[in-house]
């Protein structure tokens, strides 16, 4: 069943009480660990080459996010015509893709992934980095949540601001994509309520995760605690002060833009060819993308001042 398919059952459900679906009720109903897998496993095939950067794969998997944000039915974000947002003058640099759901409210806040990954091996017989965990799950989880945001959206219960989706690219060359965005971003960084980065999240042991985002990250991990009171993931908080510059957060950390990373510790398939969809744990993929979507929907209905520039 489609998701909106879903929603609209759940409402009749609810109906018979005359209550409407609450927004957990929305969320969980929409992002489901069979819908994030579906995801990965496309993201994460054969045939997408490892997705690394400056290569046909990274490009193959930049078609295939934009087709998603359409089919989502978000809105270009880069220009008015384009998801697309180079990092720089190279031609064969895959993009950034950027989309967006358009809300009035003071502010932005931005959920992102990177979905580029490692070139093949040389030899073996499996030369192929998936790159499943790393990071076909983020991006599965940012797809998730947008989808969450439409369905919201739809029964009057969507962001109040507008809600910036990233597909960064370059991030294993060195957080090229990030770079490139804080550098010449589409939004003011000062009027960035916070960042929702998610890189490697569906490994590891059950509903445990990792978020780090130090003191500049506060606000958002504010955010996400009170998301966390009726979704109850082991959260652990700012463990890993390393990890601040070890992904696509880091660049907005330095701009003192709110971010933070959900993150899983290193596993035995981190960088190997390996980390493949059949050793994912799509319900703590799908149960971090639900925290973030509740999240995210509730720090937009809060009042923001924008920071000053
Ligand atoms: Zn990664």
């Amino acid at each position: 069943m489609n998701s909106f398919l879903c929603v609209v059952a759940l409402m009749m459900c609810a109906g018979f009480h005359g209550d409407p679906p609450t927004p957990h009720a929305i969320v969980r109903t929409v992002i489901t660990p069979d819908a994030v897998r579906a995801n990965v496993a496309e993201l994460s095939s054969d045939e997408m080459g490892g997705r690394f950067f400056r290569s046909p794969f990274a490009e193959k998997a930049a078609k295939w996010i934009e087709a998603k944000f359409d089919s989502i039915g978000l809105t270009h974000g880069a220009t008015k015509e384009s998801y697309r947002q180079a990092i720089d003058t190279n031609v064969e640099s895959g993009p950034n893709l950027i989309a967006t759901l358009p809300g009035s409210g003071a502010g932005f806040i931005v959920v992102s992934a990177h979905y580029d990954h490692l070139r093949p091996k040389r030899s073996g017989e499996d030369v192929i980095h998936n790159g499943a965990d790393d990071n076909a799950s983020g991006i599965a989880g940012m797809l998730a949540v947008a989808q969450a945001m439409k369905a919201l959206a739809a029964q009057g219960a969507g962001p109040s601001c507008t809600i910036v989706f990233i597909a960064f690219n370059g991030e294993e060359a060195g957080l090229l994509g990030s770079r490139a965005f804080v550098k010449a971003p589409t939004v003011p960084l000062h009027e960035i309520r916070g960042v929702f980065n998610m890189d490697m999240i569906s490994r590891g042991p059950p509903r445990e995760i990792c978020i780090d985002g130090g003191a500049v990250g506060e606000p958002v991990t504010a955010a996400i605690k009170n998301a966390n009171k009726e979704i109850k993931l082991k959260m652990r908080l700012d463990e890993h002060p390393d990890w601040l510059d070890r992904s696509d957060q880091g660049p907005f950390l330095k701009k003192l833009v709110p971010a933070v990373l959900f993150s899983v510790e290193d596993h035995e398939d981190y960088h190997k060819v390996s980390d493949e969809v059949a050793k994912i744990d799509a319900s703590l993929a799908a149960e971090v993308s639900q925290l973030v979507a509740i999240a995210v929907v509730e720090m937009s209905k809060t009042p923001f001042v924008a920071r000053t520039p």
